[in-house]
């Protein structure tokens, strides 16, 4: 098998910040498989559509998309940047990735869990996140009040979640964006946010499980005071309390705080994982598939957070695409804890880009037994987004 063209989509959708980056790898036996760039967010979707370009030029046109481990090591070892890590390169050597097991499930006619080591978990427990922005189908919010979080939090509740995440330090009192967070807190902060978590366990009860977010807005100092002002709260996990690029900083934090800490979602290969395997410091990886290098490098990222007796849950924001090869690997892992589903997840022009539209089901995802991924593109509607083809 050979691949002949390499497809791109740098997609314009009417969600605000919302730019997935979706790939499609055709091949000279008419089976195709489809990939993400995981850079949907922030800035810097072209970049990521580009290195796609780049890479397919360079080294996909002419492989074979079922020796996907050679393939890695080849974009790995080959392409100079990628030994020294980042989003871009390895947000495209992830689409990639995925798009080589999409075509390898459809070749042996299969769903890719049966190719990772078959089904260990036959439900996939998931939680609402984000619903600092709301969480319904229509516009995304921007929640200011505590009342407002707390009916957010119960919206997800009433659709039968068990779990919600929220980021308390998004939004001020009027719903406008919070900036220089990155010191040591004021108390109206520390109270805001106290408030805001405490009108969620009002509303939602001891039953389920809130998780913190703070996407490393904070520094290390303001991260512990916000973690203290919630130790009653008994949350699940702490996630993103400091960035990535001191791993000191994550390690002491989480001497200093009671809750569990997650994070993950900006670091790309075991080898990027490694120091905080090793000091310790995360209780949960939160690895991107459509980053982090794929379901080749996703699985062993799993398999080596097991021997530190860490659990798994994948991040997930981007299009459907990042949902379904998420729920492949997630089906697999001994290791899986919870399954992440972004309020951007809920809105029809995120849904729109593929077939068919997988959604919970009472806080519950059952991987699709379709061979590959189980999705396929809604081509009308990606005709809209710029479309750049390497042949
Ligand atoms: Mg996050």
């Amino acid at each position: 098998m050979k691949v002949t063209s390499v497809e791109i989509w740098d997609c314009n959708t009417s969600l605000p910040f919302h730019h997935p980056v979706i790939i499609r790898i055709n091949t000279d036996e008419g089976i195709s498989g489809l990939g993400e760039v995981g850079l949907a967010y922030g800035t810097g979707h072209s970049a990521g559509a580009y290195f796609v370009k780049n890479l397919a030029e360079s080294f996909i046109l002419g492989a074979d998309p079922l020796k996907s481990e050679k393939l890695w090591d080849t974009l790995f070892r080959n392409t100079f940047w990628a030994q020294g890590g980042g989003p871009v390169v390895f947000g495209a050597i992830s689409a990639i990735d995925i798009a080589c097991w999409d075509i390898k499930g459809k070749t042996f006619n299969q769903p890719i869990y049966q190719l990772l080591g078959g089904k260990t978990n036959e439900k996939l427990c998931t939680y609402a996140s984000q619903i600092q922005f709301g969480w319904d189908t229509d516009s995304l919010k921007r929640l200011g009040r505590p009342e407002e979080y707390a009916a957010a939090a119960l919206a997800a509740v009433n659709e039968g979640y068990q779990a919600i995440k929220v980021d308390p330090l998004t939004f001020d009192e009027h719903g406008l964006r919070l900036q220089n967070l990155n010191r040591i807190l004021p108390n109206y902060l520390h109270r805001m946010v106290y408030k805001r978590i405490k009108a969620i366990r009002e509303a939602v009860g001891e039953e389920i499980d809130i998780l913190i977010e703070l996407h490393a807005s904070t520094n290390v100092t303001g991260a512990i005071q916000i973690g203290r002002v919630l130790d009653e709260f008994g949350c699940l996990f702490i996630e993103e309390g400091v960035h990535y690029l001191n791993p000191a900083l994550q390690k002491k934090m989480s001497r200093r705080l009671k809750t569990p800490m997650a994070a993950g979602e900006r670091i790309y290969t075991r080898w990027g994982f490694r120091p905080y395997l090793e000091n310790q410091s995360l209780d949960l990886l939160q690895p991107d598939l459509c980053l982090a290098g794929g379901l080749t490098e996703g699985k062993k990222i799993c398999d080596y957070a097991q021997i530190y007796d860490l659990t798994v849950q994948l991040h997930v924001c981007g299009s459907p695409i990042s949902t379904a090869a998420a729920l492949q690997l997630e089906a697999v892992i001994p290791n899986f804890q919870i399954h992440e589903h972004h309020v951007v997840a809920l809105k029809s022009a995120n849904r729109e880009l593929c077939i068919p539209d997988y959604q919970p089901n009472q806080g519950y995802f059952v991987t699709p037994d379709s061979p590959g991924l189980g999705i396929e593109l809604n081509e009308p509607v990606l005709q809209k987004s710029p479309h750049i083809i390497v042949q």
